[in-house]
């Protein structure tokens, strides 16, 4: 079942669950370890991000060194597979633009169609980390939005080949990303939400945020993108603070703020037991708030924390 027709059939607030692919080495089972104890809430449906490769330079036995593609979480598609067929609910695969020709994307998008996987997050993907900005491959796509593009041209059954005429459409629904906080490359949030309009008008059906710990900052945003005429459902995303080192790094790798009340709670904490245990109750707080707003679905970044998120969900349901 489509994401947007889980919004719309349903009369609450929904749950649902965001998973990284295991580190490549681990098993299956991993995820199902991860994902069981959550199962009891029954979430709509559930993500799994996609990391791209990274360029590594591996010593050579002569002592020079090799330069290396490595990618540490592969198995996406697999996953999502994985889940549906496991727990019987919808998974969510990410599709990035970073790395990818639009070819090796619509091989991927047939195969999501095949396994009868219909939900995509699209999403642009961060620069490479040997790159100081986003770069698009040779034949790829720039901007989530151009992904956004060809998969609804394959929902209307245009193929990149242009020999295949009345190719089978897909029928994927799809989701993109918003910023409450601005996208850190924008100029501003005006420009950032013109970009994320475009998003809608071109077929997203939703968006889904970055995190934020400041429930003021979705609420603002939804109401500047009502006003700018964005009327898709705005999903939160959320995740809990568990230790100290996030304070720094939270701005850093997402940019987002942290209200001065969690991060000074935080401080005062002397192990990182009571980070989590404040980091629970504010996302109980803030989660409780959202629902109050009647916001779509709680869309929890697990993020290795099931028994935190767990800890969470259970004073919400
Ligand atoms: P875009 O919508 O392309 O926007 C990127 C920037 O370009 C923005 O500043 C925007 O304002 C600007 N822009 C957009 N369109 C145009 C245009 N036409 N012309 C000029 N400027 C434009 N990353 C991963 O690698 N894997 C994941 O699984 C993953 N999952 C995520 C899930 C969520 C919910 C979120 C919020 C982010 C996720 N990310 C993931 C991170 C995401 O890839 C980065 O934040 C990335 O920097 C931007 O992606 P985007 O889809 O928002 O890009």
């Amino acid at each position: 079942m489509k994401v947007i027709d889980h919004i719309r059939e349903s009369k609450g607030t929904q749950v649902s669950f965001e998973i990284l692919p295991p580190l490549k080495g681990k098993t299956i089972s991993s995820i199902y370890d991860h994902l069981d104890p959550l199962m009891e809430f029954r979430p709509s449906f559930i993500n799994v991000t996609y990391h791209r490769s990274e360029t590594m330079f591996k010593k050579k036995a002569d002592g020079t060194f090799e330069k290396v593609e490595v990618r540490k979480r592969p198995g996406t598609v697999g996953i999502c597979a994985a889940i549906m067929n496991h727990y019987q609910i919808d998974a969510v695969p990410h599709l990035i633009c970073g790395g990818f020709a639009k070819r090796e994307t619509e091989d991927a998008l047939i195969d999501l169609h095949f396994l009868g996987i219909d939900n995509v997050l699209v999403l642009r993907g961060d620069a490479a980390k040997n790159e100081s900005s986003f770069e698009a491959e040779p034949d790829g796509h720039a901007y989530a939005i151009d992904l956004l593009k060809q998969v609804v041209s394959l929902n209307h059954g245009i193929y990149l080949e242009e020999d295949i005429k009345n190719g089978g459409k897909t029928n994927f629904c799809i989701g993109v990303a918003g910023y409450p906080e601005k996208h850190f490359e924008a100029p501003n949030l005006d420009t950032d939400l013109t970009h994320l309009k475009a998003k809608v008008e071109a077929g997203a059906e939703y968006v889904t945020t970055q995190m934020f710990f400041d429930n003021r900052k979705y609420f603002d945003f939804v109401k500047t993108c009502r006003a700018m005429g964005i009327e898709a459902p705005i999903i939160p995303g959320l995740k809990p603070i568990t230790n100290k080192k996030q304070l720094s790094i939270l701005p850093k790798v997402f940019h987002v703020d942290i209200p001065k009340e969690l991060s000074n709670a935080i401080m005062k904490c002397k192990t990182d037991a009571e980070v989590e245990m404040v980091g629970t109750e504010w996302l109980v707080e803030q989660s409780r708030e959202l629902k109050k707003a009647n916001v779509p679905v709680l869309h929890y970044y697990t993020l290795g924390k099931p028994k935190v998120i767990w800890n969470v969900v259970k004073e919400i349901v």
